[in-house]
């Protein structure tokens, strides 16, 4: 195999081979731009490299050699010729762009002869010397590891001894004085003279190119971002063209469109009279490309011009490298630029518009996940922050309120009005009145998918986790990071898709879903076949689920309803019950508030179907903490025995001990509650039919879906649909009015997946519960694992993500599938979807659809993205 390409041997598609900047050079110069000539070594070589022991193989070097002589015949200039030499940059160019992570050098093959010959061809020796001292100062940095530091002291401290401010002060004659100090410099710190001979020079940059991709800079990259290591980095050697030679010279970057906007016009800046790295390195002020339209009329016509072609030939935005040589433009660089989710959407549209690009195509244009960016409320980046500290971006937006630390203060303050942010080490779902309540969370300790990050995402609320550096005093109700300290209620403003606290309140604009956005999901709807529905268990979020264009109700949690402070005595009382009798008088009181709950939710959803699923967690949950309740009863028996309500305790501390579980996870929860109790799930499928018998009667539209969870066993599924029936007749009978039902249950137990043709002898559909599935395949408890060991595993890649947050397709996925396939042998029509996190998540959104799954269900705030994931999916 071919190890070196000519520029006009590649192409665009070649990237692999040729990393992409040089597959774009070669594209560019195909096509006819004004691209300096040069050749690309290829990610093969680099990879050769390193298996034979950072070796440059004969193979490679005699290659180098060839295509280096090729270029020299095409400029006519030779490497190291004392009378026409020829400069090359050597350019680093992975597959993906690592941007900084690798090194450039410029000007190569320059010495202390050819820099004669090129002051003397140029008439500018100020020029010659100045871009020599450029390339021992880049060479010595990028090459002999002596830090660029050393130089620019030098350079100071030059300036000062001669009373220079800037350095076009400095003569020929200065930079030939400066060079003498560089050399001495790199004399001093490598122990030998700065290689003079430009081939020795040449292979040695490139196998610092090569050396750069296994820098400890470029491994954390390539980690964090996902990139294999065996890729390997391609090494572009181009002939210089100079920016720095005069008032007609001169280098910029610019994008074709607005990378933050979209907006359809021309974005960048230049510099006149400089080279490559001065644009970036900010030490001079670049102007906006829009005045070289007055400075260089002609290149600026010919400038646009590139950029439509570069744009329309991408059928992309672009970002373009360019530098002007004595008016002559030449391109340098182009990719695909970078840019904001609204620039995303914007350009992706407007495209479509243009006849750049078909609808397909913009639809693949926009990652789903940057959509988070636009629904939530953000900081207004125009203004500058004062960071107080940072934790781990667990939902995105921003928020500014009162800081409390616990939930019943939240919801004391909220129901005053006030906007307040819950801080606390960690949240337990005793604490969803206060995550209701609050603008945001924060918590000290936890991952990503702990139980704040979970349901903050679950409701569209900004939250920040893990931020081990706050400290916090529950009793003094303050918090510490380093010497501030945060008091109750002081106003604090937070962004949870950056994870910054900040102090006071910044200022934040709202979320838009603009026009494009909007059109651009219609025409993902028209794509898509798999369906979109919403988590929701409240008419609010019900609501946000249909504007954001939800199908429908993937899972309503009918616990989060049982969680009301005013139901939770009720709910207690149920559970305290100790008969039959006392059990149904409890229930009795439940079942109007959840008949309203449901009722509310039908109407909002009118015509859409509701997937509710009957009561899932461990009854403790809805019981006061064990820990607490025996300090008191301790006290009162210790200090006041006669006390009235301490034989109310003791028997609510024996119920609870009676409850306690080893593994409330794998315990009496889910369908087991209503197979041991069928008079709790009773109640709940009656609320269920009174109240879409009573909104049918309203003239509504209404299809409850009854889900029974936890089922292992078909016989469970058996028992709980013969309740359901039985309440769906009872109501019948009662109110004349015949609800359409079907009822399923959630897969999410092994053994479920695994027996899914004996499960669906009984069910209507099947809703895979993926948070729980994946628990139960993997035998992790979620909320141990993350906090224990999960992230070690993640770290050291012996998984390859968090399972659940990613779907993990060959474990989970297989029992998904297994279960698809096994149910529609028993029932062909059988609809079947997901409901766990990973309902919103792009990758398991595609798995989804390729294993034929009916839809997939999500969080409100996740279904914009869920929608264009799934047309990605089809396309
Ligand atoms: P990066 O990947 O960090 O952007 P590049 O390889 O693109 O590094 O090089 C940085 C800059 O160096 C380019 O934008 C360009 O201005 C300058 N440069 C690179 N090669 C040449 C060349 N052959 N002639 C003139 N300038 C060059
Ligand atoms: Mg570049
Ligand atoms: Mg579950």
């Amino acid at each position: 195999d071919k190890l070196v390409y000519m520029f006009d041997e590649g192409k665009s598609g070649m990237k692999e081979t040729l990393g992409g900047k040089g597959a774009n050079l070669a594209e560019m110069t195909r096509i006819g731009l004004p691209v300096p000539y040069g050749f690309t070594i290829s990610t093969r070589a680099c990879n050769a490299y390193h298996d034979s022991d950072k070796k440059v193989t004969d193979d490679l070097e005699h290659e180098v050699l060839e295509s280096l002589h090729h270029l020299e015949s095409v400029t006519g200039k030779k490497l190291g010729d004392v009378s026409n030499p020829l400069l090359v940059s050597v350019r680093s160019g992975s597959v993906f762009s690592m941007p900084g992570m690798m090194d450039t050098v410029l000007n190569l093959g320059m010495n202390d002869d050819t820099v004669e010959a090129i002051a003397g061809l140029t008439n500018n020796p100020r020029f010659a010397f100045d871009s020599y001292r450029r390339f021992i100062q880049m060479f010595s940095d990028v090459v002999l590891d002596v830090d660029a530091y050393f130089f620019e002291r030098f350079l100071e401290d030059f300036r000062e001894k001669k009373d220079y401010a800037t350095d076009p002060e400095l003569t020929a004659g200065d930079w030939k004085e400066v060079i003498v100090g560089y050399k001495e410099i790199v004399k001093s710190h490598t122990k030998r003279l700065f290689p003079q001979d430009p081939k020795e020079q040449l292979f040695l940059a490139i196998e610092s190119v090569f050396d750069s991709w296994n820098n400890q800079r470029a491994i954390i990259y390539r980690t964090l971002n996902k990139i294999p290591k065996h890729l390997g980095t391609a090494v572009n050697i181009q002939s210089m063209v100079f920016g720095n030679m005069g008032d007609d010279s001169g280098t910029g970057v610019a994008f074709t469109r607005d990378p933050s906007t979209g907006e359809s016009i021309l974005y960048g800046e230049y510099l006149i009279n400089a080279q490559g790295e001065d644009v970036v390195a900010g030490i001079r002020t670049p102007q906006p490309i829009q005045t070289l339209e007055e400075n260089m009329p002609a290149v600026f016509q010919q400038f646009v011009e590139t950029c439509n072609r570069l744009e329309s030939h991408y059928g992309d935005m672009q970002d373009i490298e360019f530098t002007v040589e004595r008016g002559n433009l030449f391109i340098l660089q182009t990719r695909n630029g970078k840019r904001t989710a609204q620039s995303a959407i914007r350009i992706a549209v407007e495209m479509v518009k243009e006849g750049i690009i078909t609808k397909q195509e913009a639809l693949l244009r926009v990652d789903p996940e940057q959509l988070n960016q636009l629904l939530h409320r953000r900081i207004d980046e125009s203004i500058e922050i004062n960071q107080l500290a940072k934790g781990l971006p667990a939902s995105p937006g921003a928020a500014t309120g009162q800081v409390v630390f616990d939930s019943d203060d939240a919801e004391l303050l909220a129901k005053d009005g006030k906007k307040v942010i819950l801080v606390r080490t960690e949240t337990t779902p005793d604490d969803i009145h206060g995550i209701v309540s609050s603008q945001a969370v924060v918590t000290s300790r936890g991952g990503m998918t702990s139980h704040a990050a979970v349901v903050a995402r679950g409701m569209g609320k900004a939250c920040i986790c893990g931020c081990d550096q706050i400290r916090i005093d529950i009793k003094k109700k303050e918090f510490y990071v380093g010497d501030t300290v945060v008091h109750y209620l002081d106003t604090i403003t937070i962004d949870g898709g950056t994870g910054e606290i900040m102090l006071g309140e910044v200022s934040m604009i709202d979320p838009q879903l603009s026009e494009e956005f909007q059109e651009l999901l219609s025409w993902a709807d028209d794509e898509r076949t798999l369906g979109v529905r919403a988590n929701a268990d409240n008419p609010t979020d019900a609501r946000k689920a249909l504007e954001f264009g939800a199908g429908g109700i993937g899972l309503c949690r009918t616990e989060h309803m049982f969680m009301d402070p005013a139901r939770v005595p009720i709910v207690q009382e149920m559970i305290l019950a100790e008969n039959f009798e006392d059990r149904m008088i409890a229930l009795t009181k439940l079942l109007p508030m959840q008949q309203e709950d449901f009722s509310n939710i039908f109407e909002v959803m009118n015509g859409h179907p509701v997937t509710i699923r009957l009561l899932d967690p461990p009854l403790h949950e809805f019981l006061p903490d064990k820990e607490e309740l025996i300090v008191e009863v301790t006290k009162l028996q210790i200090m006041d025995p006669q006390s009235k309500e301490l034989p109310e305790k003791e028997l609510l501390l024996r119920k609870i001990r009676q409850l306690d579980e080893f593994n409330p996870m794998l315990g009496h929860r889910g369908c087991r509650l209503g197979v041991v109790y069928p008079e709790i799930y009773m109640m709940q499928a009656k609320a269920i039919f009174y109240a879409a018998a009573l909104q049918l009667e309203k003239g509504f539209d209404v299809t409850p879906e009854i889900m029974i969870p936890l089922v292992g066993h078909v016989n469970e599924l058996k028992l709980m649909r013969i309740v359901v029936d039985e309440a769906a007749e009872l109501v019948a009978n009662e109110t004349g009015k015949k609800v359409d039902y079907t009822v399923g249950t959630m897969i999410e137990i092994p053994r479920a997946a695994l027996t899914a043709d004996q499960i669906a002898e009984e069910a209507d559909f099947f809703s895979f519960g993926t948070n729980d599935l994946t628990q139960t395949t993997f035998g992790f408890s979620r909320d141990d694992a993350e906090s224990k060991f999960l992230q070690h595993y993640i770290d050291e890649q012996t998984l390859p993500d968090n399972p659940f947050m990613i779907l993990d397709q060959d474990g989970v996925g297989k029992l998904i599938e297994t279960g698809v396939n096994l149910g529609r042998k028993t029932k062909p029509a059988l609809k079947t979807g997901i409901c766990g996190e990973h309902g919103g998540e792009k990758s398991s959104i595609e798995f989804c659809f390729e294993k034929g799954l009916d839809y997939v269900s999500c969080s409100p705030y996740r279904v914009p993205l869920a929608r264009l994931a799934a047309a990605q999916a089809t396309i």
